[in-house]
């Protein structure tokens, strides 16, 4: 293995943070032994800090009306095979429920940039899900907001918002988004939320399209600095109706690889293996999981829409019941020597 690489990823164990370019050094430097040392490392810290604990999140997602054209989506507003739907609030408060006998005290409301789906009615069902579950927590994803929407937001009772930054780098940012949307205003809304108090959530695609070891060095210098409570990181995936329909996938190496350098940066981060880890590798999130992950994001969205919620390819689980997810999750989970735990999971303070 290369020495220099090794240097580094003990440096990051210690001292939870590098420069950019030694990022980017770390970056170039992955092989199967470099990803090794730094995935058995990552593995021993998170083991340090959560133990065998797995947290889970009910993701419900609310709907695939968007008015944002982001390059990479399959939900994009300009994609016009997109099959399109909104959740009523009485079916979110049904998935909320069903979550719950399931052992599930996290709900993530996730969706497009959906105006007509306002901000009263996402208000109105946070309360309802907190009055009814107050030993949950609610986070929210999504998308872009005014800050006093977030306030209302907060302040209607949810604990949490994940928000990917999706590259750290303006230049970059701009080839994967239309000029309507900003990098400014991302960065700004992260800010916002982390401010009003949110356990706050950023988070990147893994081989995006002209993504480089320099963004992804600027990615990992974005997250050193603002200390999110969480991190989403997951493979980019084509989705065959957006212009990068035609582009590589990320790799399953290369997010495992970075989850475990995230770990050792921060290694309190929850820190999911997320589902287009899963779907690009079968055994993905239990590598992820092994390699220093720390939450999984069973889908509970009614089987009706599942489909419908296509943000690339082939994505796992459309099929399945939530309850059938779970169990085949936690037995996933076990294999790698963890288990899931009926819990808030909250960051650790
Ligand atoms: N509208 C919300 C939710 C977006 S979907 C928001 O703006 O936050 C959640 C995440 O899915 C996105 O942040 C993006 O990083 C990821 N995603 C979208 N398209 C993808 C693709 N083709 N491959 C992999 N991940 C994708």
């Amino acid at each position: 293995m290369n020495n220099d690489a090794k240097k580094l990823i003990d440096r990051l164990a210690r001292e939870h943070s590098l420069s950019k370019e030694d990022y980017a050094f770390l970056v170039r430097a992955q092989d199967e032994e470099t990803a090794a040392y730094a995935g058995a490392l990552a593995a021993g810290v998170r083991r340090e800090v959560y133990g065998t604990d797995v947290y889970i999140r009910g993701l419900i997602e609310i709907g695939n009306i968007c008015r944002n054209d982001c390059l990479y989506c399959g939900i994009r507003r300009s994609n016009t095979h997109a099959d399109r739907y909104r959740l009523t609030e009485d079916e979110i408060f049904e998935c909320a429920c069903e979550g719950y006998t399931l052992g599930f005290r996290t709900f993530v409301m996730q969706g497009g940039e959906d105006g007509a789906f306002g901000v009263d009615s996402i208000c109105r069902t946070v309360r309802r899900i907190k009055r009814k579950f107050p030993d949950c927590a609610v986070t929210l994803s999504l998308g872009e907001f005014p800050r006093e929407d977030y306030e209302a937001m907060f302040a209607a009772g949810a604990d949490r918002y994940l928000l990917r930054h999706e590259t750290a780098d303006r230049t970059h940012y701009e080839k994967l988004h239309p000029a309507e949307m900003s990098f400014e205003n991302r960065m700004r809304c992260l800010r916002d939320l982390k401010d009003i108090g949110f356990q706050t959530g950023c988070g990147f695609m893994v081989g995006s399209p002209f993504q480089t070891p320099e963004t992804l060095a600027e990615d990992l210098k974005f997250i050193e600095t603002f200390r999110p409570a969480m991190c989403g990181i997951g493979p980019f995936i084509p989705q065959k109706d957006t212009p990068f329909g035609d582009r590589p996938a990320g790799t399953a190496e290369q997010t495992v690889y970075l989850l475990s350098l995230l770990r050792l940066m921060q290694p309190k981060l929850l820190l999911p293996a997320t589902t287009a880890l899963g779907t690009i590798l079968p055994d993905g999130r239990e590598r992820g999981l092994a390699a220093g992950a720390n939450v999984v994001m069973p889908n509970l969205s009614p089987l009706s829409v599942r489909k419908k919620y296509a943000l690339y390819d082939g994505k796992l689980c459309t099929g399945e019941e939530a309850a059938q997810c779970i169990g085949c999750l936690s037995r996933r989970v076990q294999l790698v020597g963890a288990n899931i735990v009926i819990d808030r999971g909250d960051v650790k303070s």
